[in-house]
């Protein structure tokens, strides 16, 4: 099988090679249980805190102490959402935002039917917010502003850093979802009031089945799991020791390549969308490309269907994702880009390409010599009947 061309590292990314080594020790030989009183077992910990180190480094936290390791980015956003709702019992409105990940909107629904009230900001057809809705949002019984920080779909980027001074300004707690951002682009949470901030390693090389969860130092939360004392009794279950060490190798390697994320890898993402753009007519760039991550590009082919386009680029060996199914597997079109108020027509067709730190230049020369006939193709047995190419 000829190798793949994987532009889908927003859905999830390979194990990086020095995050597998430095993994292995403690699946096989290394097995011991970090609460053990033994040597065999205890020694492992100062691993772990090595992890909680590089973790806090990248995202310039003041603290290792306020990391708490997870399984997922889901268990983090879970973890934020209701840890804090359970440290203010008494509030009961929660703020967020109609282009949330599954991972808080499912939730959000969820609340409302055990007695949250729900406000779901909109946003404009660039994907940005409109922080005036924010500020006129709030009242006294808001308890929780979350709003991600960048869209898996569109890689818009949300100004969390005003939004945290609002949220800062009316004394709410701020959660922010940054399982797209983290590794893609710098973080400075010591200079940013963000209260809690989720992650996921599969989303930065590490293995899918680690998260990690930032809750500021002073921040009142509640643990989700509840159980043994681990993570300093804000995380019950005996640590998956190999994920978190993995965890950690994939924030250095992350640290160590955010330069080359936002130089090599956007000039990559821009010379595949402008040529979509300048050979192909009918497309559209979905999202605000001047707040955007250097790695995501969301485009609408008009008058043909997106699993169509996704499974003739499949058959060339190119790995890509639509954007217009959601990811419950359901038919309805992307609620981010109906969110955005996307013309159907584009919606139906929208492709995310979205690349990592291993991609090539000679990669994405292919996927721009073979998609216009790809795409030319589609349209000429469209049963759509404006037929372009
Ligand atoms: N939040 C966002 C923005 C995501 O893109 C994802 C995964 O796609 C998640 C949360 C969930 O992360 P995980 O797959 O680790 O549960």
């Amino acid at each position: 099988m000829t190798k793949v061309i994987y532009l889908d590292n927003n859905a999830t990314t390979a194990v990086a090679l020095e995050v597998f080594e430095a993994m292995k020790p403690f699946l096989t030989e290394e097995y011991g249980n970090p609460s053990s009183m033994h040597t065999f077992g205890g020694k492992i910990r100062k691993n772990i805190d090595a992890s909680r180190q590089a973790v806090c480094d990248l995202l310039g936290a003041n603290d290792p102490s306020e990391i708490i390791f997870t399984s997922c980015g889901t268990e983090s956003d879970n973890t934020a959402i209701i840890g804090t709702l359970r440290s203010y019992p008494e509030k009961k409105h929660i703020i967020t935002t109609k282009v949330e990940h599954p991972a808080v909107l499912s939730l959000a629904r969820y609340l409302e039917t055990q007695g949250y009230r729900l406000t779901y900001l909109d946003v404009d057809e660039g994907g940005m917010l409109d922080l005036n809705e924010l500020k006129s949002a709030i009242d006294n019984d808001t308890v929780l502003i979350s709003i991600m920080h960048a869209n898996n779909e569109t890689g818009v980027i949300f100004p969390i850093e005003e939004i945290a001074e609002i949220a800062r300004m009316r004394n709410i707690a701020f959660h922010t979802d940054a399982v797209q951002s983290v590794g893609k682009i710098p973080f400075k949470l010591n200079q940013i009031p963000i209260d809690i901030l989720s992650l996921s390693g599969h989303k930065l090389h590490a293995p899918k089945g680690i998260g990690a969860l930032y809750v500021r130092k002073g921040t009142k939360f509640s643990p989700f799991l509840i159980g043994g004392h681990q993570e300093l009794n804000r995380r019950g279950g005996t640590e998956n020791v190999a994920s978190i060490v993995g965890l950690g190798v994939a924030c250095e390697l992350a640290k160590r390549n955010l330069e080359d994320e936002n130089t090599r890898v956007r000039k990559l993402r821009d010379k595949l969308e402008n040529a979509i753009v300048e050979k192909i007519s009918n497309v559209r760039v979905n999202g605000n490309k001047n707040s955007r991550l250097p790695n995501t590009s969301n485009i609408g082919f008009e008058f043909i269907e997106g699993e169509s386009i996704l499974l003739k680029l499949d058959e060339k060996g190119i790995a890509a994702s639509s954007g217009s199914a959601c990811t419950s597997g359901s038919l309805m079109p992307s609620h981010v880009l109906r969110a955005m108020g996307i013309p159907f027509t584009f919606i139906q067709g929208s492709i995310r390409f979205s690349l990592s730190c291993y991609n090539k230049e000679e990669e994405i020369d292919q996927v721009i010599e073979w998609l216009p006939a790809i795409i030319k193709n589609l349209r000429d047995i469209s049963p759509f009947t404006n037929k372009k190419s």
